[in-house]
């Protein structure tokens, strides 16, 4: 999911079903059905089947009917206290007059038992009803008002907890003649019409496809196979510009990941006003609704949540299965899950030529000025703040003291740990071939991972490719001389950042006052700089220009960049250590600076990075900046 437009399930086709029938005439057909026990007007097997009636849209209310048979003494049902977001909502608030009937049609009496649980002592078919009220916009909640109707299905259908794997059915009713419907589910007949319900194999697949319903425009993405539609609810949107645009997201990403995991996919547009539309988009198994006031909001979100469709809806968080619709379900891998996802939506705009890398830059650099700008980035680790999902619906706890965003500590770790990747392996290896591998390994065999499978997946690759264990110092003219010699190092991206200080700087030596110890000569005789590279790789990560000699003292470099993938994932995921984007930057030919940020009445003034590429990149710095722009590696060197 994505919040704001700033930024291994069953197979199933979509269909979009058009109104050719009177709904009027369907809804007295099956609504004289429902007296007599229901659904003489469906030919679903279904185990249990809903209906719902869109006949209030101005009373914004969902009537539903659910016919759940085989019931032995008693029946309980729960509606989910959360959706789409992690975070209790408890849509039972939402539900108005629960009634049951037995087969026969009489009434039974129904008892709730706790704030989203109803219980009815009944044998055979019970037969629920009630109404729900919903008109909120956007992919997070549903609506029904008079322009359309958009349901989460977990939202507004009850399930029976001990009865969520079997087959479902659903019908709706009483919509407009100019209404259609678009959903990533099977008709129950096998073509799609006005009286034939939606099945699904569960529930939960079932509450896996939202449905839209009304007056949008549809069109399908030429030359993509399998098919990819895309339907639109709004106006004013550039149609052939956010076609081709999802066709380069989708070419991009499933060819990347080695194949769509879907028989038919779907985009759900509500494109308007954010007050009218909301804003976002939620990840589902074979569709994604969206909402969006811009082309680039629209085309940013929809590569987020593409990618999606592997990380996190088939790559699944072991802690995230089986879902638990009634509490809190805890992971402390959204950074990955949602972060990493962010990562490969940045990735797949400039790899495809929407983003040129300048928009890649500065997005990157945005996301290290909200990282910075956060001081809960000194304690709470990324990790923590996964945990910690649940507690962003309250406004406090977004404070930028109190919590950090796993989407964004989590895409800048995943554009990290490919440079850290890349440099390892002298560019064989990128966080690409960590995708595919966890694809290969977890996704594709039904598996869903554990937190240390990451790590575990990471250093795969890495054995795969590795030249060598990175050195701690490479120094350079090597030679056997042991006199050390202390120089004073400028570093191309050193000169602008101030780790933690807060505070512009432009030296290096304000910054880190770095002393390295460099030996060369025979003789052992401090060399004069002029004998040296003028650049020099100091360790795998630090790339140096020499200036002065100043400290003839044997010291060591200040800078410890984590030489190893667990230390990586160690200090930065699950621990609170500042990112050192400097040392990764520069190993992909980048500088990083920062400038003040004035505000008035502040006694300190606020910092906004930039990233540069650097004018001079040495050939390895150009090979992994070019490589990571272009998605590709040099596997053969
Ligand atoms: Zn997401």
């Amino acid at each position: 999911m994505i919040r704001s437009s700033r930024v291994p399930p069953a197979s199933r086709q979509l269909f979009t079903v058009p109104c050719h029938l009177s709904t009027r005439l369907l809804f007295h057909l099956c609504a004289s059905a429902f007296i007599g026990g229901f659904l003489l007007c469906s030919s679903a097997s279904a185990a249990i089947r809903y209906t719902v009636s869109l006949a209030q849209p101005d009373q914004h209310l969902f009537r539903v009917t659910m016919v759940v048979p085989d019931v032995r003494d008693s029946l309980t049902v729960s509606l989910p206290a959360w959706n789409a977001l992690y975070q209790i909502r408890d849509f039972s608030q939402r539900v108005l007059d629960v009634r049951a009937a037995d087969q026969n049609g009489r009434a039974l009496p129904v008892s709730k038992l706790d704030k989203q649980t109803w219980r009815v002592s009944s044998t055979g078919t019970v037969t629920l009803y009630y109404s729900i009220y919903w008109d909120e916009p956007g992919p997070f909640a549903s609506q029904l008002n008079p322009t359309h109707a958009f349901l989460n299905l977990a939202m507004v259908l009850f399930y029976v907890p001990d009865r969520r794997s079997e087959d479902v059915s659903v019908l709706f009713l009483d919509y407009p003649s100019t209404w259609r419907i678009a959903v990533a589910l099977k008709p129950a007949t096998g073509a799609a019409s006005v009286t034939s319900p939606f099945i699904a194999p569960s529930y939960d697949a079932l509450v896996d496809a939202p449905v839209e319903i009304g007056p949008f425009e549809e069109f399908r993405l030429q030359g993509i196979t399998p098919p990819v539609r895309v339907v639109i609810h709004g106006e004013n949107y550039n149609r052939s510009q956010l076609e081709d645009s999802l066709r380069r997201i989708v070419i991009y990403q499933t060819g990347m990941m080695g194949g769509a995991p879907y028989d038919e996919f779907l985009f759900i547009y509500h494109y308007g006003p954010s007050s009218i539309v909301g804003g976002g988009g939620m990840e589902h198994a074979n569709s994604t609704a969206i909402s969006a006031s811009t082309l680039p909001g629209a085309i940013n979100v929809g590569a987020h949540e593409f990618f999606h469709l592997w990380n996190v809806k088939r790559l699944r968080p072991a802690a995230l299965e089986p879902v638990d619709y009634s509490r809190e379900q805890y992971t402390r891998l959204l950074w990955f899950a949602e972060g990493v996802t962010s990562t490969y939506g940045s990735y797949t705009l400039v790899r495809t030529g929407l983003w040129t890398p300048r928009q890649f830059y500065d997005d990157l650099a945005n996301e290290i000025t909200t990282l910075e700008s956060r001081p809960a980035r000194a304690w709470q680790s990324v990790e923590q703040s996964s945990l910690d999902a649940w507690l962003e619906k309250y406004p406090l706890y977004r404070r930028t003291d109190l919590s950090i965003s796993y989407y964004n500590k989590g895409q800048l770790v995943g554009v990290l740990l490919d440079i850290l990747l890349r440099d390892q392996t002298d560019n064989r290896a990128s966080l690409d071939d960590v995708l595919r591998y966890l694809n290969d390994n977890f996704a594709r065999r039904g598996l869903p991972y554990r937190d240390s499978d990451l790590l575990a997946a990471s250093r795969a690759v890495f054995s795969r490719f590795a030249v060598r264990p990175p050195a701690l110092l490479n120094s350079r003219p090597t030679a056997s001389g042991a006199s050390p010699l202390g120089v004073s190092i400028t570093e191309p991206s050193c000169r602008f950042l101030a780790r933690n200080s807060g505070s512009v700087v432009d030296s290096c030596a304000t910054r880190w006052n770095p002393e390295v110890q460099i030996s060369f000569g025979e003789d052992g005789l401090r060399s004069p700089p002029s004998c040296i590279s003028s650049e020099i790789d100091v360790a795998p990560w630090l790339s140096v220009t020499v200036d002065t000699i100043s400290q003839p003292d044997r010291v060591t470099s200040p800078v410890e960049p984590p030489n190893t993938l667990d230390e990586f994932f160690a200090r930065y995921v699950s621990g609170t250590e500042p990112l050192d984007y400097d040392f990764f930057l520069s190993k992909a030919g980048l500088a990083l600076k920062s400038r003040p940020r004035k505000q008035p009445n502040s006694a300190s003034p606020l910092l906004f990075y930039e990233i540069e590429e650097l004018p001079n990149p040495t050939d390895r710095q150009r090979r992994i900046r070019d490589a990571l722009l272009r998605g590709t590696t040099d596997p053969a060197r």
